[in-house]
């Protein structure tokens, strides 16, 4: 209809596949120093943020993702004290890190210091709590530059980061994951937003292969995000201990109680499990990565 705007993600036009949203109100659209960035309101959704024409946070579902990419590696580690997130613009996973009372540290190494400046705005239910929190610091760099530098050790180390194109490519390369890994404590676990395996095959398999030459333990787990279209997201899983993936469901429902089992809405001990047992397409696609 006249008047009317439909947004879409171009992030997989190759495949002559879009999802498009039906815009209720555009509230910011820039084009910043590394990537085009939108955000605008939607009936369903919420809030949607888009980089580079693909969704990278909505109000509606950002639960889902932002709680498996965080409370999976800090409780399958379970003396996680110093935090490392790179990428994470919009700070909704630091506010899901800043839960766990355990955690003394948390750096967010981010390259575009706009879309922070923009979230302050945009998503104070992010950005209030974690910036107001003494255990939070930011830095605004280029996240491969921030890991070959440090001295500083990390146990849990969060890659919430853009498709690999643009800014983002590099931190899907074997030089950034080998330099995460010179950066991780003896018992790190690196976890990293992997793209979804029905549509990045590719993606999948080539983090997984640089897994298995650099850590001790190499998979994926997965979970169904609406708004990251093309069914099971995929988070890469690199560690340093074996044993950190297969823990009981006790043991992981022991460490939360100890954690004060502070609200979710997807995460939970079972869960938490159940997401390393994979759909055997996803499993087939992580061995054939490991066969190398
Ligand atoms: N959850 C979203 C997803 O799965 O697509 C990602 C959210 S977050 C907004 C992604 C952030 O990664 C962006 O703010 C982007 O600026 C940042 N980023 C991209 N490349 C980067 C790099 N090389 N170093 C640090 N941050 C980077």
């Amino acid at each position: 209809m006249a008047g009317e705007r439909w947004i879409a993600e171009t992030l997989f036009d190759e495949l002559g596949f879009r999802m498009t949203f039906k815009v209720e109100r555009v509230l910011y659209e820039t084009q910043t120093e590394h990537q085009n960035l939108v955000l605008f309101e939607h009936k369903l959704f919420g809030k949607v943020l888009m980089l580079d024409g693909a969704t990278q946070v909505t109000t509606r579902d950002e639960f889902i993702y932002h709680e498996m990419m965080t409370h999976v590696p800090i409780l399958a580690h379970g003396g996680a004290r110093e935090v490392l997130i790179v990428g994470g613009g919009d700070c909704g996973i630091a506010e899901e890190v800043l839960k766990h009372k355990s955690v003394a540290r948390l750096t967010q190494v981010e390259i575009d210091a706009s879309v922070v400046e923009f979230s302050k705005e945009h998503f104070p239910e992010f950005t209030g709590p974690v910036l107001a929190d003494a255990r939070f610091d930011l830095v605004i760099d280029d996240g491969m530059n921030f890991v070959r530098k440090t001295d500083r050790r990390f146990d849990v180390i969060i890659v919430d980061s853009t498709d690999p194109q643009g800014p983002g490519a590099v931190l899907f390369t074997h030089e950034f994951y080998a330099a995460c890994k010179r950066c991780m404590g003896e018992h790190g676990i690196m976890v990293t937003q992997n793209g979804v395996p029905f549509f990045q095959p590719g993606e999948l398999v080539s983090s997984v292969g640089h897994f298995r030459k650099l850590f001790a333990d190499a998979a994926c787990y997965v979970a169904a995000i609406p708004t990251y279209v093309g069914g099971h997201m995929a988070m890469g899983w690199a560690a340093r201990d074996p044993r950190a993936r297969s823990l009981p469901v006790e043991t992981i429902a022991e460490r939360y109680a100890v954690a004060g089992r502070f609200a979710t809405k997807y995460w939970t001990p079972q869960v938490h499990a159940a997401a390393f047992a994979l759909p055997r397409f996803i499993a087939e696609i992580v061995e054939k990565a490991k066969a190398g």
